[in-house]
């Protein structure tokens, strides 16, 4: 895919918002002002849910690395064609804010504390847009690496105090959300919800295509689709990798989005889609390197396959950004002049499993040793701790003390994150989300009205101006 250079950014992501801000000056002038002014008849949101700033950059270098190619994320901040701006994310109880608050602050158009969907702090239900958009015949479309009814696809189409509340969060897609891709099938299994409901014959009545695995999904024609691909979330994309068995049962975010999309091209209807890369944030609460940057390139490839699929469409808005920050992972310069980063950096494409599968396989292993240890972290890894290192993870993951100062690193992941840390360069703030400002990067008619540094409350207005306006 190739955007035009027209327009190079003068200033680079590492300037900060001056950078960022210089180039939406040259965007407006590559896009041309009045396509940016237009008015969409379809907006696809794509969430990389989590995503710090260093993650988008150590994307770009491992996806070169790996696969000969940079990002389309990357590729649309340089290209001029794209309106650049930044979120500002908060929630109402804390300048930290969860999935949760965010979502709803996108949805309702008001902050309200942590862990509530579309509920204020006094507890006064909110209407998400899902619901407005529904009542004027807008089609509304989720699909989530999470459970779909996870925070950030249920802050789209959902309210309730409780985020965790999801057997309540899955009625309430019924004929608001015609299309719903993801994992947690175990809030729709009648053996699995606690009242025994059965959701997937639910949604089965009002002709939605129910499917469970991902033959189901690519042979599927319907216009409204129901796809569970797990009991709760979809494996990681590096977990997925060295499992044939998973490959063949579970679609990646990218065949999710493209099967999401033509439902939506297939007709004129208005529409709202949103697509969340849900697991780059849970990789980054677990500092996982690896985990992290395979997720954000699978969330790369559904963005090029959305912009691929809408080449030509010139009334459709594509919208890229995150939530949050989550533990701020960044490459530290390492060797003398900083000429040992490069090859440190390369030693992540080694990385066979998520620390989720490592750990899972240590708590698994019978008759614990150093040397059982070392041999898995070589075999998930690709290199082999030091003794103290080794001895550390050891005692951390038989639940003993280790000498560690920061609060939030005092874990297994916290510990192990750090270990591999001191072989690829990449360190960690710690394992929590982070308040800082997320990219905004927008194409296509409507892009206009995401420049600049934007309030994540603010986004409700400005899609319901474009879509309903
Ligand atoms: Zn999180």
């Amino acid at each position: 895919m190739s955007y035009s250079r027209r327009h190079l950014l003068q200033g680079s992501l590492a300037g900060g918002a001056a950078g960022i801000l210089s180039g939406l000056v040259k965007g407006q002038e590559g896009g041309g002002a009045d396509t940016i002014r237009k008015k969409p008849r379809g907006i696809i949101f794509c969430v990389s849910d989590g995503m710090s700033q260093g993650v988008l950059s150590m994307t770009e270098a491992f996806s070169n690395q790996l696969r000969g190619k940079g990002t389309t994320w990357w590729e649309l901040l340089a290209g001029g064609q794209a309106v650049l701006g930044l979120m500002d994310t908060a929630s109402s109880s804390s300048m930290v804010t969860d999935s949760a608050a965010a979502s709803s602050a996108w949805s309702s158009g008001k902050r309200v504390p942590n862990g509530q969907i579309n509920f204020d702090a006094n507890g006064r239900r909110l209407e998400s847009i899902g619901e407005t958009l529904e009542k004027k015949r807008v089609r509304l479309g989720l699909v989530s690496t999470a459970s779909i009814t996870h925070a950030t696809p249920a802050g789209f189409a959902s309210s309730v105090i409780q985020r965790g509340q999801e057997d309540l969060i899955a009625p309430q897609y019924l004929n608001r959300v015609d299309v719903i891709l993801g994992g947690g099938s175990r809030f729709f299994d009648p053996k699995v919800r606690r009242d025994k409901k059965d959701l997937f014959g639910s949604f089965a009545r009002e002709k939605y295509d129910v499917v469970r695995s991902r033959d189901g999904l690519l042979k599927s024609k319907s216009r409204k689709i129901l796809g569970t691909f797990s009991p709760g979330y979809i494996p990681y994309t590096i977990d997925r990798d060295q499992d044939k068995e998973m490959q063949k049962m579970v679609p990646t975010l990218a065949e999710m989005s493209g099967a999401a999309v033509s439902r939506f091209l297939d007709d004129d209807a208005p529409f709202l889609l949103q697509i969340e890369g849900a697991r780059i944030d849970h990789a980054a609460h677990k500092n996982d390197i690896g985990a992290i940057l395979h997720e954000q390139m699978a969330f790369d490839d559904a963005v090029a396959k959305v912009l691929a699929m809408t080449k030509g469409h010139d009334d459709i808005l594509v919208i890229l950004t995150s939530d949050h920050g989550n533990a701020n992972p960044g490459l530290n310069g390492t060797g003398a002049g900083y000429r040992q980063t490069n090859d440190h950096f390369a030693k992540i494409a080694q990385i066979k499993g998520s620390a989720e599968f490592f750990l899972q396989r240590w708590n698994q292993t019978q008759s614990k040793s150093a040397a059982k240890l070392n041999q898995l972290m070589e075999a998930t890894y690709g290199f082999k701790p030091s003794p103290q290192e080794l001895e550390a993870l050891m005692d951390r993951c038989a639940g003993k003390k280790v000498t560690e100062w920061s609060h939030q690193l005092s874990n297994p992941v916290g510990l192990l994150g750090q270990i591999v840390g001191n072989v690829t360069g990449v360190g960690w703030t710690g394992i929590c989300h982070t308040s800082d400002p997320t990219q905004l990067t927008s194409i296509g008619p409507g892009a206009g009205e995401f420049s600049g540094l934007v309030r994540n409350d603010s986004i409700r207005e400005r899609l319901l101006g474009l879509l309903l306006g």
